[in-house]
């Protein structure tokens, strides 16, 4: 590792902005030994680790010398870029031995050929736009090597119809395919066959780990290991995947594709059409009664009696939600057993028998909800109604599909511990000790030199009523220090609207508040606009990336606790004390640290950056636990004194100028 990351190494020689980093050398290190040793390893690698390089370099030495081949999934898309257009381009042009990578992305990414076949002939578009975009993708799938929709750069990002065409497990007629072997699946899975290194995100990643072994929705190669980077995200995506899932729209486009089928028996197709048109009247009648007990948009739990209750005498009865789902089951069977009658001639037929099954049975099982390990419940977003069902703890089930079964699991990220150990993220994911090695990799910043934790003097409970207006005074205070150049991350959207109509008239900086225009824009606009303050929440937490001067302030109002009533979160902690733990630590703060390394990771992005992080929350003072929290972050100085802040980014004047 030394020949290629060391001070005469080969990066240095082939990288403008080398600088030698002993945190990457020793991961390196150690992720090159957990594949020789076939063992999984954890790694937390803050913020200038370099951590990228740190596992390709290894995975490329193993993929090479032990002939495996290793899988790569990331959390974000734009991590996966950045690996297939930078990183692994660098490796490919400068290491000695030659290595294939490709990169795959999830189904709904690319065109299904045999679906745009069909819709040419089908009514399925609206309106003259949509027809020019669908007569532009038509000519497009002629031309194009991968068939993935990034590369329609001039239609627009959401074209609605493109869920009717992509290349979704759900309606892939697999090898019966006419387009079996052109098709953009077919050749996205031969080239990843060829490779050594294999690029993917978590979401495609956990969707084939379900369903390996099942001809239809399965898409990557076999592999003898995987690097999850971002792998503080592996829990809730893993959740999601082995869970079970309906939705309004889902049940919608099943019977419309039972209704368009190419049956030539007039009498049959008629029938069809009859039955599409019930089925449709009873999903709405279904759907309906959540629609009426649930406002808004949000997760909500499904009560153990919402389909059946006890009467007094102690016989079981349907509530009106239980009838309602068992018209709209009986009325799938009767379609699931016409179709079947024409599955043998016709492959459209056989593929829909296999999703009003599925379907069917992802219902039964979320409405029964006899599986006690699981939580049960509706999302309602927009027009969306989402019934979902996921296992509360996921780590037996890491355990027996991918941690017993890969011989080196390598987990990344620049968040995995807290208070210096692995034991939460080990627990959540059913790592065992003997088989798994852990490593802090020590970052390259100087965070003595380069940041300054604020803490404030005196704070009111963050729940009391007072707290936002106590909270507003210190933001005036410390952005007036700062120049602005700051982040004010909220826990939930109320506290940031909030604290952005307190702070933004009180001050002289250009403040922005999320969700006023895309994330993406937002960004830019705070890059481009000279001391700027930006209040946000949400996905403004991790993956965000402002270098230099422009953000010199991370202000954080509250410990991010996950909201207690969220379905999951809620099941979680009472599947912990259940079974003897304590969750509160055993989760809800260990959980919280995470999230808060997370928000605080956003300020020092290089080795140049100085800043302030601003924690507002006085339990982190007041509490036992805030010494977790503080003990989790980077070291450096905590201070209480504005002058001390000051100092760092050199504006002591402006400390004299706003205490007048
Ligand atoms: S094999 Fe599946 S994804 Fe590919 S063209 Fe056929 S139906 Fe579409």
């Amino acid at each position: 590792m030394e020949e290629i990351f060391g001070e005469n190494g080969l990066i240095a020689k082939h990288h403008k902005d080398y600088e030698y980093r002993g945190g990457q050398i020793k991961m390196a290190e150690a992720v090159l030994r957990a594949f020789e040793q076939k063992k999984h390893l954890i790694v937390e690698a803050g913020t200038g680790t370099g951590k990228t390089l740190a596992y390709l370099v290894p995975a490329v030495a193993a993929a090479l010398g032990q002939k495996k081949r290793i899988i790569i999934s990331t959390g974000t898309k734009n991590l996966q870029e950045q690996l297939m257009g930078k990183d692994i381009p660098f490796l490919q042009k400068i290491l000695p031995k030659k290595f294939s990578a490709a990169y795959m992305k999830g189904r709904s990414n690319y065109a299904c050929l045999y679906r745009i076949g069909k819709a040419e002939n089908q009514p399925i578009l609206e309106g003259l736009d949509e027809m020019d975009s669908f007569e532009e993708i038509r000519h497009w799938v002629r031309e194009s090597e991968t068939g993935d929709k990034s590369e329609l750069v001039n239609l627009p990002e959401n074209i609605l119809f493109w869920n009717r065409i992509n290349a979704k497990a759900e309606t892939c007629l697999g090898q019966k395919c006419p387009n079996f072997e052109p098709c953009f699946i077919t050749r996205m899975r031969d080239r990843a066959e060829d490779a050594d290194i294999v690029i993917v995100n978590h979401h495609l990643f956990f969707a084939d780990l379900n369903i390996r072994g099942n001809e239809y929705g399965r898409v990557l190669p076999d592999y003898a290991a995987v690097i999850f980077d971002e792998a503080h995200l592996i829990e809730d995506i893993a959740a999601d995947y082995f869970g079970f899932e309906t939705s309004n729209f889902q049940i919608e486009e099943l019977v419309r594709d039972a209704d368009t089928l190419p049956i030539a028996d007039a009498v049959a197709s008629r029938d069809f059409t009859k039955l599409a048109a019930k089925i449709i009247g009873l999903a709405d009648q279904f759907w309906v009664r959540f629609a009426q007990t649930r406002g808004q948009d949000g997760r909500f739990p499904l009560l153990p009696n919402s389909f059946a209750q006890k009467s007094r005498g102690g016989d079981i009865q349907t509530t009106p939600l239980g009838e309602a789902y068992f018209a709209l089951d009986s009325t799938l069977e009767r379609l699931e057993t016409a179709l079947d009658v024409h599955a043998e001639k016709l492959t459209e037929a056989e593929s829909l028998v296999r999703r009003v099954r599925q379907a069917r049975f992802d219902l039964e099982f979320i409405c029964m909800q006899a599986e006690k390990n699981y939580v049960y419940w509706l999302e309602k977003r927009g027009k969306g109604m989402f019934l979902r069902a996921s296992p509360i703890d996921v780590s037996a089930l890491l355990q027996d599909k991918l941690f017993n079964k890969v011989e080196t699991v390598v987990m990344t990220s620049a968040t995995l511990s807290t208070n210096g150990k692995f034991d939460f993220i080990k627990d959540r994911l059913g790592l065992e000790n003997g088989k798994t090695d852990t490593m802090l990799a020590p970052s390259s910043f100087d965070y003595q030199k380069q940041a300054i934790i604020y803490l404030p003097k005196a704070m009111p409970d963050p729940r009391s009523p007072e707290f936002s207006q106590f909270a507003a005074s210190e933001i005036v205070k410390l952005i007036n220090v700062t120049n602005g150049r700051a982040f004010v991350l909220a826990t939930s959207n109320s506290s940031m609207n909030m604290l952005y109509e307190l702070v933004s008239m009180r001050v002289n900086f250009p403040c922005f508040v999320q969700g006023s225009m895309s994330k993406a824009g937002l960004l830019e606009k705070f890059r481009q606009t000279p001391n700027a303050v930006l209040f946000a929440t949400s996905s403004f937490w991790q993956g965000v990336d402002v270098r230099g001067e422009q953000l010199s302030c991370v202000i954080i109002d509250k410990l991010p606790f996950a909201v207690p009533t969220d379905p999951i979160v809620s099941a979680r902690t009472k599947f912990i004390d259940e079974n003897g733990g304590k969750s509160f630590f055993d989760y809800s703060v260990p959980q919280a640290v995470i999230a808060l390394k997370q928000g605080v990771g956003r300020l020092i992005r290089s080795t140049t950056d100085k800043g302030v992080i601003a924690l507002l929350d006085p339990r982190l003072k007041t509490k036992g636990y805030g010494r977790d929290f503080l003990n989790s972050l980077p070291k450096c100085k905590i201070t209480s004194e504005l002058k001390d802040v000051a100092q760092i980014l050199e504006a002591e004047e402006n400390v004299n100028r706003f205490s007048k």
